[in-house]
């Protein structure tokens, strides 16, 4: 019998998402659990992009601006960057997807750091291409490396800035070079997720580069600062040319319309903007002081998540913490036994977190 599913399928494992706070206290019979796991926004969603879902909910019966016309336009101002040059996707997860259906062919080979976004290996062998991987080099992206791993064979590489799960940023001038050293017939996705966490301004910006590589993409998202991963919005830029072949291969509804509507309006939601950059702010050094008292080592972020060394074992500390409701991740999947990762929440979950941490330990 031929067999069912297509070549690469078996290999894959699951998506390890961050447990539900549903979920978790139906299974324990607790309650007042706190997630610390998806690097989500721990204020909840922009208020302005949550009026913005009220007012537009009775125009549902309609199927969405397939063009996304509104956000595109309020993105190309903001950006000054060209309509022509810009994308939507459900979360930028399906970007990532719609790239590789794009540019991708069977037997074709990518290249990414490890350990980094699991998404990129996932989509990749799922459409039947292999995924080379490049370690870390202490905790941040090895571009020499990467170069050196490019094949005739390669034809995307990925490249997530800041990097998840570590939080290390590559330098504007690094990441030129690099983009001026590999071939031009590359397809360089540049994921920039949490770049508007950085505040290290010697950070690479792919908005500045766009021009400096043929067929480098850069990817952002509405789901972290903007803190409405639940709708599912994302967005991407590139030349005219590549832009046009997704929009080919793009299903003619992916950006549903309450998710339009809501990124719109978060995009002028500057005091949300500013509150959530300062939860984050001062929840880092809040949380790196707690750790220096503990005596607990941790890799310095520019995102708004970061990596804690245990002392003995990740997944351990992980479901010690669950079982007091406290939920962060657990990086074995990640290549990093020792280790979890936690975003910054509330200053109140902050400090609970610290509080259970220290009880496990
Ligand atoms: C959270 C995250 C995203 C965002 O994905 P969406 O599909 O836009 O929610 C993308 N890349 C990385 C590395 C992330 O951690």
């Amino acid at each position: 019998m031929r067999k069912l599913v297509r070549e690469g399928v078996e290999d894959l494992v699951p998506y390890p998402p961050g447990k539900p706070i549903e979920e978790l206290e139906r299974e324990l019979g607790i309650s007042g659990s706190i997630k610390l796991a998806s690097n989500e926004n721990p204020l909840g969603p922009s208020p302005l992009a949550v009026q913005a879902i009220i007012n537009k909910v009775s125009t549902l019966n309609r199927y969405p601006d397939g063009s996304g016309f509104y956000l595109k336009s309020k993105l190309s101002e903001k950006y000054d960057i060209p309509f022509g040059r810009i994308i939507l996707g459900n979360g930028s997860n399906e970007l990532i997807e719609l790239i590789i259906r794009t540019f991708l062919s069977e037997e074709d080979h990518a290249v990414q750091a490890f350990p980094t976004f699991l998404v990129y290996e996932k989509i990749v062998r799922g459409a039947g291409g292999q995924m080379t991987s490049v370690p870390l080099s202490n905790f941040g992206v090895d571009l020499k490396g990467i170069r050196n791993a490019i094949t005739p064979k390669t034809k995307v590489v990925f490249i997530n800035n800041p990097n998840n799960p570590t939080g290390a940023a590559i330098e504007a001038d690094e990441m030129l070079k690099f983009l001026k050293e590999i071939p031009e017939d590359i397809v360089v996705v540049l994921d920039e997720a949490y770049i508007e966490f950085v505040t290290d301004e010697t950070t690479a910006n792919g908005t500045e580069l766009l021009d400096e590589h043929p067929f480098l993409i850069v990817l952002r998202t509405f789901s972290k600062l903007y803190g409405i991963a639940g709708l599912r919005i994302g967005y991407g830029f590139a030349s005219e040319m590549m832009i046009d072949y997704m929009n080919r291969v793009r299903q003619p509804f992916n950006a549903n319309t309450l998710a339009q509507v809501a990124a719109t309006e978060a995009l002028d939601d500057s005091a949300f903007v500013t509150r959530t950059l300062q939860v984050v702010r001062e929840g880092l050094d809040y949380l790196y002081h707690n750790l220096d008292e503990i005596g607990l080592e941790y890799i310095p972020t520019q995102a708004n998540f970061f990596l804690i060394k245990t002392p003995d074992g990740g997944r351990r500390i992980y479901e010690l913490m669950l079982k007091q409701g406290v939920i962060v991740r657990a990086m074995d999947s990640y290549g990093l036994p020792d280790y979890i990762r936690i975003c910054v929440g509330l200053p109140e979950e902050n400090e609970r977190f610290i509080e259970t941490l220290k009880r496990v330990l």
